[in-house]
């Protein structure tokens, strides 16, 4: 090889929310190597296997490169004019028959923050509705709402390096090793440089669980009932951080006497975690200096998931927990830019920067610099979407990057819902399932392929550089949006992200002095950013974000989950794998992955394998109140008793959102995903 003939060009990671970054050297299109650097400020020199080797994706042969247009029950390819002015016909024709509010926009959590920030413009600007959402809505919405009501803002309180220098770890319902391997590592590294403590809290015995100080497995669905219990535990014996509850927060008399039903007791029967490891957990925390709580899916994916991710949140302002190094929440961020999609507005009740619809400041800003009219409701988000459209109130949806009907929750629904629709525009990489039910496909291209920034799970803005030219006809996201507003009759012309950015800027005050100067290569910001550039590495060292600076306590009612009755008498849990990103396109397109897991399996605890006559490699059939599928079984003891798990990435018949059905958490609208009972037959 000629060295002029190779490059070496910066990006960051497309797969999880850590936003490892680093310099990919290539040659052409092919990917000659994933180098981390030192100054990455996530990851350093770390990687998992998927950002080391999980690109061949990029040059699959099953690339979307040209559009398709329906043609009967065939899709025919077509030139980008034809396609885009059908898109155009389409979404126009609907908004006159039925108003901009008979469409819901979905975008791309794996997009950049400028195509999110175009989506929801388009939507608002020239469709006149609020009906935008991207996938937070699948999985850390929950968790955004219980730190909006408590310390303000729904982002991580801190970084990565606050995780790192905790003296103790809270790890809820997170399963760090497989979804967020670089800080799994730090983890690893401080518990061992550091002596840094770890409580895990999970149903599964994955890696994480194996290495902590103290491991407790609660019954599913209860992690409300012993967080509270260790809660009122620390309060009753008088080791809540009273001067920083004085001088920091509001509301903890009414929040106290909440606790007063979360006994140990009741904890002991309602969750199955024996009382002397809820007391042992109390005095972790109370003997740890600073304490950092991470949590994920386990929490979230609950009908009760907002509220227990509030009942974390008030655990940490009783002990004191917010605004110091060390300490914090941390719900940690599964796609790459899931936070940055709803950061830049993607989402059905907020302008870009967190400014709520409903205020009639923001929406008069916004109204004013787009020439537009904004409804002060909020639109429908994109799970809600589904029953909208049984009712007859959405007609028409254009989904950006988003694989609706194998992540959303109960396929079979999803799919009858999307063949209902009037007209439907999917823009992807590949042709997706959901793209079997679209009237007009636009090939999208990767994250390789554009510039542009993410924001990671610790609400750092880091920037995109393009490594290699789209393939075939495929178009970043930011040009064919841009084409599908200027055919519906807007006036836009951004002739690179960084303007789109600049916009953002001057219209959300949480990204005032982001500028593309100012993330120049491995340089980042976490945002909020002040006008002069300063930024926010840790929240909440002076005050809480609401009007009076201070925290807000917030009380909490316990609400049974789906328990396993006679009929369906196990409880399905599902996650990721470390080798997989959720349902797979990606990774399966890179062998050297798909070989290694080539498919999803069932594990089964060793006792129930025993009882029901099932051995490894048998196939079963699992069923819900929803659907069923074929699989295969592993018997393994990372579960026990009557829990199941299913990793995410099963494809086909092994879709594990066939399972799962239509029941979500009231206050954010997140599929319960987890409360899931089933059945098993060996086949
Ligand atoms: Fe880093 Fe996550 Fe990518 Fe792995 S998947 S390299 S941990 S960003």
């Amino acid at each position: 090889l000629r060295s002029t003939q190779i490059k070496k060009t910066k990006t960051v990671c497309t797969y999880c929310g850590v936003g490892c970054s680093f310099e990919m050297w290539t040659k052409g299109r092919k990917i000659l190597k994933v180098q981390p650097v030192p100054e990455g400020p996530a990851n350093g020199i770390s990687t998992c296997i998927k950002g080391k080797f999980g690109w061949d994706f990029v040059n699959s042969s099953d690339r979307l490169t040209r559009p398709l247009i329906r043609d009967g029950n065939r899709f025919r390819e077509a030139t980008w004019e034809e396609a885009i002015d059908r898109v155009a016909r389409g979404l126009m024709r609907i908004k006159e028959k039925y108003g901009g509010d008979a469409i819901e926009f979905i975008a791309s959590s794996k997009g950049t923050n400028e195509e999110s920030y175009l989506l929801q413009k388009l939507a608002r600007q020239v469709f006149g509705t609020n009906n935008v959402d991207n996938s937070s809505r699948f999985c850390q919405a929950p968790a955004t709402t219980g730190l909006w009501r408590t310390v303000g803002y729904g982002g991580d309180s801190g970084s990565i390096s606050d995780i790192y220098s905790a003296d103790l770890i809270l790890a809820v319902g997170t399963n760090t090793a497989e979804s967020h391997p670089v800080i799994a590592t730090r983890i690893k590294r401080a518990h061992k440089l550091r002596g840094q403590k770890l409580i895990v809290a999970d149903i599964r015995k994955h890696e994480m669980a194996e290495r902590a100080d103290l491991f407790i497995h609660p019954r599913p669905g209860t992690d409300l009932v012993w967080l509270s219990a260790v809660t009122k535990y620390i309060i009753d014996q008088g080791w809540e951080d009273r001067k920083f509850i004085e001088e920091r927060t509001t509301g903890f008399e009414e929040y106290r006497k909440s606790l007063e039903p979360f006994t140990l007791d009741f904890a002991e029967r309602e969750t199955g975690i024996p009382r002397e490891q809820l007391i042992r957990v109390a005095e972790m925390i109370h003997e740890a200096k600073s304490v950092c709580a991470l949590w994920a899916m386990g929490v979230t994916q609950h009908q009760m998931g907002s509220d227990t991710s509030t009942a974390i949140s008030n655990l940490l302002l009783v002990t004191g927990n917010y605004g110091r190094p060390g300490t914090g929440a941390y719900p940690l961020r599964g796609h790459n830019n899931v936070q940055g999609t709803s950061d830049f507005g993607a989402m059905s009740a907020y302008l870009p920067g967190y400014q709520k619809v409903s205020d009639p400041e923001a929406r008069a800003k916004f109204e004013k610099a787009w020439n537009c009219k904004i409804p002060e409701k909020g639109g429908f988000d994109n799970n809600s979407c589904l029953e909208a459209i049984e009712e007859g109130k959405i007609k028409a949806m254009y989904v950006v990057g988003e694989e609706l009907t194998t992540t959303g929750s109960d396929t079979n629904y999803i799919k009858k819902m999307l063949s209902s629709l009037e007209f439907l525009v999917v823009q992807d990489v590949f042709f997706s399932e959901t793209a079997r039910f679209a009237d007009v496909v636009l090939p999208a291209c990767t994250s390789l392929e554009k510039e542009g920034t993410f924001v990671n799970t610790e609400r750092r803005i880091q920037r995109i550089y393009k490594v290699m030219e789209p393939m075939g006809e495929s178009k970043p996201d930011f040009e064919i949006i841009q084409m599908v507003a200027r055919a519906c009759g807007a006036n836009w012309n951004y002739s690179h992200p960084s303007e789109v950015m600049d916009e953002v800027a001057k219209l959300a005050p949480i990204f005032a002095g982001v500028s593309y100067d100012r993330l120049e290569g491995f340089n980042s910001l976490q945002w909020p950013v002040g006008p002069d550039g300063k930024d926010t590495p840790l929240l909440y060292t002076e005050r809480f974000n609401f009007p009076d600076g201070r925290a807000r306590f917030y009380p909490l009612e316990y609400r049974h989950p789906l328990f396993p009755d006679d009929e369906f008498d196990l409880m399905l849990n599902n996650g990721r794998v470390l080798e997989h990103f959720h349902e797979g396109n990606e990774t399966y397109r890179s062998p050297g992955i798909s070989e290694k897991v080539p498919n999803s399996f069932l594990e089964i605890s060793p006792e129930l394998a025993r009882e029901r006559g099932i051995e490894t490699g048998d196939m079963v059939r699992v069923i819900s109140r929803w659907g069923q599928v074929r699989t295969v079984a592993l018997v393994t003891d990372r579960v026990s008793g009557k829990e199941l798990y299913m990793p995410m990435n099963g494809r086909g018949e092994e879709a594990i959102n066939i399972l799962t059905g239509r029941i979500m958490d009231p206050d954010s609208h997140t599929p319960a995903y987890k409360e899931l009972p089933v059945r098993v037959e060996k086949i």
